[in-house]
């Protein structure tokens, strides 16, 4: 295969990580005989100060005319002024609007290598195994009316949460066909007892389903759904959700496995690119200091792989390669047990190349 990659490291801990990610993607390219042509662009906090704008028009088109896009992280204290009229995130948000990246897969798997690392007892996340598909571009954070305003009674502020019919269904097939490549299992989330987008949300979840006989699905409420993510974490499969709803219970689910640094993502619409990133930030307190965990980002070039460029015996021997290093026990610091030896982040890479 002959595919272009853009490259958007960003800021803080980003770039770090990102070469380690474009490392075993140059690993996979050798070992499989396809060819990556890499380009680099600049997005975030970097961009603001080389350009003044977060997603300068280059970076969108390169983006625009590559097969797939990595991206570490945007962000940090320098642009975190809440007055600023330009901010790093707006780049982020610029990028999922402009290449219409509407679904969020967000894979949460505890490795047998790492159940020591959840704050959960292990026999609790033992067998994890988890994606949660979260809607991206609708909901409360784009929803109209928006905003704040004083009132003879004091200030008074509204967000909106709105959806679709064609928004919500677009969002249950990514769900449903991923299922079908996993467990088959898909449990929409909603909160349909109080809300009339959440019961608009089930409809249509429930007419999706008719579509997928062979997929089982089920309803939860978020608030259930919250707790039996800490009760019964291994029972779920894949867990279709709305914006804000999947934000707070991606976060929640990324602690069975203990650390941000090992969790990556796709961002996917219609067709190609779809963006590819670590969930973690930008890390500012451990930036430049190339302690940082790449597996994230690693994971995410698998995901790059399996969901945008539809290569996924490559995408599963990365996944392979990553469990191996830490079956034998490596870990950077974010992992490492007190007393153990700490990797580096390119040392991590290396060891992922190796192994691959
Ligand atoms: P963060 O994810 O950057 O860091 C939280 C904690 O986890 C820190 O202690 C950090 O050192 C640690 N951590 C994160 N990734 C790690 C890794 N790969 N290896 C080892 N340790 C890791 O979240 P934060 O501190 O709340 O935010 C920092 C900046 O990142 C902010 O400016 C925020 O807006 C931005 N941010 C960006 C994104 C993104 O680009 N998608 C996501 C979240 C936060």
């Amino acid at each position: 295969m002959d595919a272009r990659i853009t490259l958007l490291p960003g800021d803080g801990i980003g770039p770090e990580v990102v070469a380690e990610g474009r490392k075993v993607l140059e690993a996979v390219a050798g070992r499989f005989g396809h060819k990556f042509t890499f380009s680099e662009a600049l997005m975030g906090g970097i961009a603001i100060d080389q350009t003044g704008n977060p997603l300068p028009p280059e970076t969108l088109a390169a983006c625009r005319s590559s097969d797939a896009v990595l991206l570490g992280a945007v962000g940090g204290p320098k642009w975190s002024d809440p007055r600023a009229d330009v901010r790093p995130e707006q780049g982020l948000l610029g990028l999922r609007k402009e290449l219409g990246l509407f679904a969020n897969l967000r894979p949460v798997t505890v490795l047998p290598a790492l159940a020591m690392a959840s704050p959960l007892r292990p026999e609790s996340v033992a067998g994890v195994d988890l994606v949660i598909v979260r809607e991206l571009t609708g909901g409360l954070y784009f929803g109209q009316p928006q905003g704040r305003e004083v009132t003879p009674q004091g200030r008074s502020a509204v967000d909106t949460l709105r959806y679709s019919e064609g928004e919500i269904e677009r969002l249950m097939r990514v769900a449903f066909d991923l299922a079908r490549l996993r467990r088959k299992k898909v449990t929409s989330v909603d909160k349909a007892n109080v809300m009339a987008s959440s019961r608009l949300w089930r409809e249509v979840a429930h007419e999706v389903a008719r579509d997928y006989p062979d997929v089982a699905c089920e309803d939860l409420l978020v608030d259930a759904c919250a707790m039996y993510l800490i009760r019964r974490p291994a029972d779920f499969d894949v867990i279709a959700t709305e914006n804000m709803f999947g934000d707070i219970l991606s976060d929640e689910a990324s602690m069975l496995t203990g650390s941000l640094g090992m969790l990556p993502s796709a961002s996917l619409g219609r067709g190609r690119p779809g963006v590819f990133e670590p969930i973690h930030g930008s890390a500012p307190d451990i930036a430049g200091r190339g302690i940082a965990n790449p597996l994230a980002t690693i994971l995410s070039a698998a995901m790059l792989l399996r969901s945008g460029l539809g290569l996924a015996e490559e995408a599963a021997a990365v996944e392979r390669a990553v469990e191996k290093v830490l079956a034998a026990g490596h870990r950077t610091a974010d992992l490492a047990m007190p007393g153990q030896p700490k990797a580096g982040t390119a040392e991590m890479g290396d060891l992922v190349v190796a192994a691959l």
